[in-house]
């Protein structure tokens, strides 16, 4: 870092996944740090109303499904019995916790925390409004990490307390009894989980032919197969165009390739994806560049057209994840540093969290497919797995996405029970340049879900000792 005689000061606007680590980081080398958020301590969408509330809520779902597959088992537990009120204040207890610690921390690492929307002036200084107050911060350095915000299309865009974007839905207000979501996306798919566990009537409609778009196909079938029987129906090939609140149900416009008509629902989840939050940032004061779909645009180190001003996270473009944004938050702080950092991730995990949870990692058959890129696929099923059997959970593969005559990991995909865990080690198998031999003889605790990893590189060779699969090409 350069030795000034005054630390460089960078003001961070937006406090979440991407916004907090970054001034906890600037902080950490010592830079003068204002950190800009309208809600009273860091965590932004995630933990407020995203990643953290919907997770407290799919454990619910969870454990009231094994109640239910325990009677398997010989298990009888009873019907359970859900306390609305119960729920929302242990998800409220969860947000607080994780937002309170972090104010905490906030404060112990002397970050300056301002409340309030900011909005450039110039290329070096922000406005900050806070209930009519108005504060003036001036920054040698700035990160933009304003995040993003549900995206409504316009027919379905309904000003009505039953038609909800993911924020309502989390909110918890009632448990409706016919649940409309539009989106067979992570959103829908998540929240529709919820929504069916605490006794909902769900229906999904997916505008394209399959669930999760962008997951590779054999992946979300498996996942398919076990989540169908928790919803009323799946409609895919099907686009809502038209919400209509009649005051008592909301009637909806399906246009597809099973149905085409108006149905009626007592509440509908609009979960069609999101937009960055780059609008009314006063970009226009700066150079900063905004591309076509509102995405800042950045270099490797995630810097913009602006000199002083970099950009993380969703609002810097996709994937919209927030372990994205945090790295992204050490490229830039490290960047305005003076150190040589950028952002070169060989591999960003996603995941799913249903139940089964469905997670990938590097390069997707899907994406080799469609660049052209040779891959040889190794599958393991989890029917093989004797961990899977003995927790009655043998929806599950596990597939490596490999290269050809070096064996190099360039992907995976999993689909089973702590898929989202898992997909961890497959991780860093792409970062390290792991090859399948590598994953083969790492040793993996038996009887473990983990093995499902090492079997699969095993398999390959056609070496698993529980699963004869010929390698395929
Ligand atoms: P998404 O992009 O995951 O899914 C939206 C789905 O809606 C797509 O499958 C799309 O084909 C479909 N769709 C679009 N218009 C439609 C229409 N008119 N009718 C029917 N279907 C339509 O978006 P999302 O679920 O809203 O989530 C937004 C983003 O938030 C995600 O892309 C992800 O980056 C992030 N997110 C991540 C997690 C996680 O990491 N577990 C969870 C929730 C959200």
């Amino acid at each position: 870092m350069t030795t000034t005689a005054e630390p460089i000061h960078l003001a961070v606007l937006g406090a979440g996944p991407g916004g907090y680590p970054a001034a906890f980081l600037a902080s950490e080398l010592g830079m003068k740090v204002t950190l800009i958020d309208t809600e009273e301590n860091p965590g932004g969408v995630c933990l407020y109303r995203g990643c953290i509330p919907s997770k407290a809520l799919l454990h619910v779902a969870r454990i009231k499904q094994e109640v239910h597959e325990a009677a398997e088992f010989g298990l009888h537990f009873g019907t359970p019995e859900i306390d609305l009120d119960a729920l929302r204040d242990w998800k409220r207890r969860v947000v607080a916790k994780l937002t309170g610690g972090l104010g905490t921390i906030s404060r112990a690492r002397k970050v300056e925390y301002v409340r309030g929307r900011g909005r450039f002036v110039d290329a070096h200084t922000l406005r900050v409004a806070n209930e009519g107050e108005l504060v003036e911060v001036a920054f040698d350095y700035a990160i933009v990490a304003t995040g993003s915000s549900p995206a409504i299309p316009g027919p379905l865009r309904v000003d009505s307390p039953r038609v909800w974007d993911s924020t309502d839905a989390l909110e918890l207000r009632e448990v409706p009894a016919r649940l409309l979501v539009v989106g067979g996306g992570y959103i829908g798919l998540e929240m529709g989980s919820v929504y069916a566990a605490l006794g909902s009537e769900v229906t999904i409609v997916e505008m394209t032919n399959g669930l999760l778009p962008g997951a590779d196909r054999d992946l979300v079938d498996v996942l398919r197969k076990s989540v169908a029987p928790r919803f009323k129906e799946i409609l895919l090939g099907t686009r809502v165009t038209n919400l209509e609140d009649t005051g008592s149900e909301v009637r909806a416009a399906l246009a597809g390739a099973d149905v085409d008509e108006t149905r009626a629902y007592d509440a509908v989840l609009v979960a069609v994806g999101r937009r960055p939050n780059s609008a009314e940032l006063g970009l226009e004061n700066t150079k900063v560049v905004v591309g076509d779909r509102g995405f800042i645009t950045t270099d490797v180190q995630r810097r913009t057209a602006e000199p002083s001003i970099f950009a993380i996270g969703d609002v810097a473009g996709e994937p919209m994840l927030a372990h994205k944004a945090t790295h992204e938050a050490r490229a830039a702080v490290e960047a305005i540093a003076g150190e040589p950092s950028a952002f070169d991730a060989a591999a960003i995990p996603a995941v799913v969290f249903t139940d089964p949870e469905l997670a990938w990692t590097g390069l997707t058959e899907n994406a080799a497919r469609e660049r052209a890129i040779d891959v040889e696929i190794v599958k393991f099923p989890w029917a093989a797995s004797g961990r899977a059997v003995t927790l009655d959970r043998t929806d599950g593969l596990t597939k490596l996405i490999l290269e050809p005559g070096t064996e190099r990991v360039l992907g995976a995909g999993i689909v089973g029970v702590n898929a989202g865990e898992m997909i961890a080690e497959a991780t860093l198998a792409v970062e390290l340049g792991a090859r399948a031999d590598d994953l083969r003889f790492t040793i993996h605790a038996h009887p473990t879900l983990s093995e499902t990893v090492m079997e699969a590189a095993e398999t390959f060779f056609g070496q698993s000792p529980h699963y004869l699969a010929r390698r395929r090409r």
